[in-house]
Parts: C-alpha cells; sequence; structure tokens
C-alpha cells in the first residue's frame, strides 16, 4: 500500500515525541526536521513541504494542549489535520445535473494514468446510484483503447458508445450525446486519448470537445507511481483545459504516495477517488481526513466514529451517561448489556478491531494478532453473556451483590450455559469496574501549554 514508507517513518518520529514527558522547542525542531525529511522522501512537492511545516510550526507555538493529550500527541494532532487540509480536508462528490437532465464527464489523461480502466470503474459506481451511463469511446488513436472500453463495459453492465476510429472524437461525443438523449441515459462518460506526453494535439482535441458539446466536469486520472511527474501534469491539465477534480490511479501499489498528497496544494483540484487495484470495483471515494489517519498509521478512527454517530444512529444521550457511570464506577448489567448492543451496532467486534489504530493495520486489513477463528469465539462468548443478563431479573442486573448461589443456577439454565461461566463473567464485570475505579481518580487537569 501507498505511503507504507512514510507511515513507518512518521510513526517513528511520533514515538519519540511521545518518549518524552515534557517537550523541549528543540524536540519539536527535531520532529518537525525528521517529518519534513519523511514527506519529501514520500516525493510530496518541496513547496509543498515547505508550506506544511511551517503551518505546523505556526500552529505548534503557544498552542494550547488540549485536556487529555500531551504535548506530544498535540503534536501528533496538527499534523493530523494539516494533512487533511493538504489534501482537501472535505470529501468532494462529482456535481451531476439535476433531476434527469444527463450529465457529461469528460475524462483526460496521460496514455497509461488508468483512465479507460477508471472509466468503467466510475460507470459501475454511478451505475449503483441508480444512474444510467453511456461509456463513450474517443479515443480513435488506439483501437484496443476501443476494445478495452467495450470489454470493461461489458463487465459492469454499462452500455458503450463507439463509432470506430474514423470520426473525430468531438463528433463522437456529440452523437454519442444525442445517443444518450434518445435512450435515456443520464450519464455521459468521455473516455478521451491521452498521449505519453503532454502536447498540444492532445490539448487541442480535448478543446474541441469542449467546444463542441457542454462537458459538466473535466475529470483528470493521473498514475500515483509517477510521482511529482503527475501533479506537473495536473497542473498544465489544468491550465489548458480546466480540470474540475482529480482521479489518483494505482495508490494500491508500492508507490510513495506524494502526487496524492500534493496534487490538491498545487492545482487547488480535489482529489475525487482513488483507484486502488486493477479490478472494476477497485475505486474508492476520497476521503482527506481518513487518508491522513491511514497515513499516520491511526487506523480508520474516523470511520469508526462516523459510523457510531451518523449511519447507525447511536444515542449520544446514552453514551454520555455511560461514560458518566463508568467514570464514577456506577455500571451495572444493564448498561453491560447496552455496551454490547451498541457494540453491535456497529457491526461486531471484528469490525470494531479493524478500524481501531493499531489492530486493524490500514484499516481495511485483517486484524493482526487475533484469527478468524478466536474472533469467532469472542463474538460468540459475547452472544452468551447477553443471555446470561437476559436470564437476570431487573433488580439482580442493577445490583449484582444478589446473586447468590441458587440465583447463578437459574441465570445458567436460563441461558442454557453452565454455572462456570456466570461465575467468570460477574468475575469479569467486578474487575472491569475495579478497572474503571482506578482509571476514575481525579488526574491532573487543566490545560498545558507547548513548552516554546
Ligand atoms: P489509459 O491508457 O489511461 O486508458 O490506462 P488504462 O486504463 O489502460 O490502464 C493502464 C494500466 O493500469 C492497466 O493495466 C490497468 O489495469 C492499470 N490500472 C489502472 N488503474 C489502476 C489502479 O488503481 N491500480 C492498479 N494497480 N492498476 C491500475
Amino acid at each position: 500500500m501507498a505511503f507504507d514508507s512514510l507511515t513507518e517513518k512518521l510513526q517513528n518520529v511520533f514515538k519519540n515525541l511521545r518518549s518524552k514527558g515534557r517537550l523541549t522547542e528543540a524536540d519539536v525542531q527535531e520532529a518537525l526536521k525528521e517529518i519534513k525529511r519523511a514527506l519529501l522522501a514520500a516525493d510530496v512537492n518541496f513547496k509543498v513541504v515547505k508550506d506544511f511545516i511551517k503551518t505546523v510550526q505556526e500552529r505548534a507555538v503557544g498552542q494550547d494542549v488540549m485536556n487529555g493529550l500531551n504535548p506530544g500527541q498535540m503534536v501528533i494532532k496538527i499534523v493530523n489535520e494539516e494533512l487533511c487540509n493538504l489534501m482537501g480536508s472535505e470529501t468532494t462528490e462529482i456535481k451531476l445535473q439535476p433531476g434527469s437532465a444527463i450529465t457529461v464527464i469528460m475524462m483526460a489523461g496521460l496514455q497509461g494514468a488508468g483512465k479507460t480502466t477508471t472509466t468503467a470503474k466510475l460507470a459501475g459506481k454511478f451505475k449503483l446510484k441508480g444512474k444510467k451511463p453511456l461509456l463513450v469511446a474517443c479515443d480513435v488513436y488506439r483501437p484496443a483503447a476501443i476494445k478495452q472500453l467495450q470489454i470493461n463495459g461489458e463487465k459492469q453492465g454499462v452500455e458503450v458508445f463507439t463509432m470506430g476510429d474514423n470520426h473525430k472524437p468531438a463528433n463522437i461525443a456529440k452523437a454519442a450525446i444525442e445517443h444518450a438523449q434518445k435512450n435515456g441515459n443520464n450519464l455521459v462518460i468521455l473516455d478521451t486519448a491521452g498521449r505519453l506526453h503532454i502536447d498540444e494535439d492532445m490539448m487541442a482535441e480535448l478543446e474541441e470537445i469542449k467546444n463542441t458539446v457542454t462537458v459538466h466536469q473535466t475529470i483528470l486520472v493521473i498514475d500515483a507511481m509517477t510521482g511529482q511527474d503527475a501533479v506537473n501534469v495536473a497542473k498544465e491539465f489544468d491550465e489548458k483545459i480546466g480540470v474540475d477534480g482529480v482521479i489518483v490511479t494505482k495508490l494500491d501499489g508500492d508507490t510513495r504516495g506524494g502526487a496524492a498528497l500534493s496534487v490538491k496544494a498545487v492545482t487547488g483540484k480535489p482529489i475525487l477517488y482513488v483507484g486502488m487495484g486493477e479490478k472494476l470495483s477497485d475505486l474508492e471515494q476520497f476521503y482527506p481526513d481518513r487518508m491522513a489517519n491511514r497515513i499516520l498509521g491511526m487506523g480508520d478512527v474516523l470511520s469508526l466514529i462516523e459510523k457510531a454517530e451518523a449511519e447507525l444512529d447511536i444515542d449520544e444521550d446514552k453514551a454520555k451517561e455511560m461514560s458518566k457511570k463508568m467514570k464514577k464506577a456506577q455500571f451495572d448489567f444493564d448498561d453491560y448489556l447496552e455496551s454490547i448492543k451498541q457494540m453491535k451496532k456497529l457491526g461486531g467486534l471484528g469490525n470494531i478491531m479493524n478500524m481501531l489504530p493499531g489492530l486493524g493495520g490500514m484499516g481495511m486489513g485483517k486484524m493482526k494478532g487475533l484469527g478468524d477463528e478466536q474472533m469467532d469465539e469472542a463474538e460468540k462468548g459475547m452472544a452468551r453473556m447477553e443471555a446470561m443478563i437476559h436470564s437476570m431479573t431487573p433488580a439482580e442486573r442493577r445490583d449484582p451483590d444478589l446473586l447468590n448461589p441458587s440465583r447463578k443456577h437459574r441465570i445458567a439454565k436460563g441461558a442454557g450455559v453452565d454455572i462456570s461461566e456466570v461465575n467468570r463473567m460477574i468475575k469479569q464485570f467486578n474487575e472491569a469496574k475495579k478497572m474503571m475505579k482506578t482509571f476514575a481518580k481525579p488526574g491532573k487537569k487543566g490545560k498545558f501549554k507547548l513548552p516554546f
């Protein structure tokens, strides 16, 4: 995966920062120097790196350290936020025309960047969203490109419009839009010809398409493997024909990733999607914040939070109440049950572990350390726990001290488990409570300042 080496270097910098109780100005300067080196080694544009370090430094100076963070963590937080800003801070969607009006997207890019593949990938995404795309073969110089688009279109179940290699691309685009109007296609994606290098003919051809038909979105496809060159290409394309958004391909390879980090800062144009493999499903929407987390090796924490808050509608009040109870160590079996429920809403233990920093690698892979079987076992254990709590009376749930041997027998029977399992759960529960009491002890409060 791209960024592996950058992540490793940044993690070393942060490990050093964290290992220090107090940070001196020299510590922070040294860390910034290391971060700068790591970004340059990842092939991030030199000016972008310079500005980035300057911003982090400015923000770090005199910054109040938030409650609960030490100065080292505060620096990490700032780096994380600035990486996210660098990549555009917010997710950008491809703008579609309202209602049933046809949206015309023109794909541009150098030969080999992944344009034809990405065109088909994109069509698949929009098809899933209920659009009826029409792919248009405007690359008339390489018959293989027309064939490739046809094959990929077929795989995606999307219609492909071709007129062979004997017509001007602008005329093909015009005919394709007329076809779309008759045929009920509401999204037309033009796959244009690339060249090995930027040249006048290619630009003129793209311009001619734009002058002949209404192109609503021009999307540039760049190859992450080509690093700085990709960013320069993006700049030129944008200056000559105007680009609305960028798709960075081949981020699955062992590219250093600098193009993805620099392109927004250099061109001002957002990354819309990233290509993560050769398969037609390997296209991911681009989330700058998640990417920043991944680069810092912090796992896909954001996905977890977002899942918790938005999609799954976890009751905020309940969560607050629970955390209050935990702090006071007034946690009972009802709360235990509630936390199991919330965990299930988040997709189960495996899913959560996968998204937590340090456990799930990049938030996408399999959890390190625990295999599928152990995971299964843990999930089953949770289900049995739930059954046992359900077999308790409300009074028992609130006051576990009531659980004498005969009550425990009744619970074991009700849940279909052995009494030893009931005992084990009560023991675990009491231990968890004890641990919460330790955490709940008042620690140092108030704000810390970074030491410069
Ligand atoms: P075009 O000349 O710009 O149309 O490029 P193609 O679509 O033909 O892609 C060139 C090569 O890159 C093909 O072998 C694709 O399979 C490959 N490719 C495209 N996108 C990705 C990607 O995201 N990851 C990987 N690993 N390969 C990709």
